[in-house]
Parts: C-alpha cells; structure tokens; sequence
C-alpha cells in the first residue's frame, strides 16, 4: 500500500514537472470503493488525508468504522458516485465533498439536508463530455446556468467541475476529450464564479489530466489495486 501510494505520488510530480505544472498543484484523491477500511487505515498512516467513495451504503459502514480518524486534520471523504434522492441526507451529513452534482433538484436536496454545524458542502458539478456513451453529468451548454444556480445555495460551496471522459489509452485522446471541461471551467471563471477545483483524470488517464489542468485526480486501481470482478 505504501508503495503503490508512493508510486503515486511520483507519477502526480513527474507529470506535473512534465507538463509545468507547480510542484504540489496537484491533490491526490484516493479512490477506495469496494476496498476495506483497513486498506484506507493504512493508506492514512502513509500519509493519504483525502479519500472517495461511489456507494453510500458501503461508504457509510466504513466511515463508521474509521470515524476516529475524521475531524479537524483528519479524513477529508469525498463522494463521487450517482447520488439518488433517497440517500442524499446520508450524503449531505456524512461527506465533504460531492463531485457529482448534476441537477439542481439533487443540489437544492443536498443544501436543504446539510446539518448547520457543519461547514457548507463543497461540490463540484459533473460535467458530461462524452455524450455519446455516457447518461451522467451535465451537458456543456447547460452547465453555466446550472453553476450559477448552485453557487447561490446557502449550504453548499461551489468548488469546481468533474468529468469521467470516454477511456481511451491515448495521450493525445485522452486530452482532447478534457478539453471542452477545461474550455468550461475557464469560462465560468471568467464570468466571475470563484472556481478552484477541475477534478478529471483517473488511473488511466492521470497524465493528461496533468497536462490539461486537473487540480485533483482521482485515482483507485494504482493506489489499492484492481477491484473484483462483481463490483463497479
Ligand atoms: C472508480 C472511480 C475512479 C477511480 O478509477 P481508477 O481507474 O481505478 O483509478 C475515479 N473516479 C470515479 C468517478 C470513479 O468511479
């Protein structure tokens, strides 16, 4: 675990030198769905303070179990899968972030349900950049409006997009598809919207999201390892 954590961390810094990014502009979200909390205790005493999850049933059990290491300098929990209505209180109480607002129905849910003496909800908005074979996230030319919507929620605090682009094992494609995510990212920064967070690139496809601009990867398979064959 430490070293593939390691290996990790090398492969974010020498892209970062690749591409003339600033030592450390790139954070490391570690994505630990379907692995155990222990695999995450240990990752955590390698140094790891942000982790994911996609599944709030199973996230929530090993945030129990881990709960003596959350808290003020502890582990900060993102969550990054589909979030349906019937779970988003579990979202809004237990999480730190959500990467995966992308309809204003979910994000009003997540403002109205996140408790007062937490901190505001940081999110980012899904963004669908490859329409043809992807249903989630919100397409391009409807994300200005649905930025602006969800930057004037009380309980959330709009931090950036996200995207899980069509895989490809191509540098170049793999940059190309990210492109229009960036193009909208800058824009919306353009307009005003306070933006820090352009959270793309995944095991596969890291190096181009480096290269592209990525502030946050969010890597699984080189962290943990390959996940079983049952599980998503
Ligand atoms: C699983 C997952 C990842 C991590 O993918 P790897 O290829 O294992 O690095 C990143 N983002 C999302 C949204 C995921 O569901």
């Amino acid at each position: 675990m430490a070293n593939a954590l390691s290996a990790v961390r090398d492969r974010i810094a020498a892209a970062e030198a690749r591409f003339a990014r600033p030592p450390g502009s790139v954070a490391l979200l570690a994505v630990a769905k379907t692995k155990p909390a222990s695999l995450i205790r240990e990752a955590w005493e390698a140094g790891q303070r942000q982790f994911a999850e996609n599944f709030v049933q199973e996230a929530v059990t090993k945030l129990d179990e881990l709960s003596r290491l959350s808290g003020p300098g502890g582990i900060e929990w993102h969550f990054i899968g589909a979030i349906q209505s019937n779970k988003s209180r579990t979202v809004a109480e237990r999480f730190d972030w959500v990467h995966t607002v992308d309809r204003l129905r979910i994000a009003r849910r997540l403002s109205d349900q996140r408790p007062a003496w937490l901190p505001p909800l940081n999110i980012c908005i899904q963004v669908n950049v490859s329409a043809e074979t992807s249903k989630s996230g919100v397409p391009i030319p409807e994300t200005p409006e649905l930025a602006s919507a969800v930057a004037e929620l009380p309980r959330l605090r709009l931090r950036g997009l996200m995207a899980i682009p069509q895989p490809s094992s191509e540098l170049e494609e793999q940059r190309a598809a990210l492109r229009p995510l960036v193009e909208t990212y800058d824009s919306l920064r353009g307009g005003g919207l306070p933006l820090d967070t352009l959270s793309m690139g995944m095991t596969g496809d890291l190096e181009a999201a480096i290269a592209e601009g990525a502030t946050m990867v969010r890597i699984g398979t080189a962290v943990f390892g390959p996940r079983g064959e049952s599980s998503a």
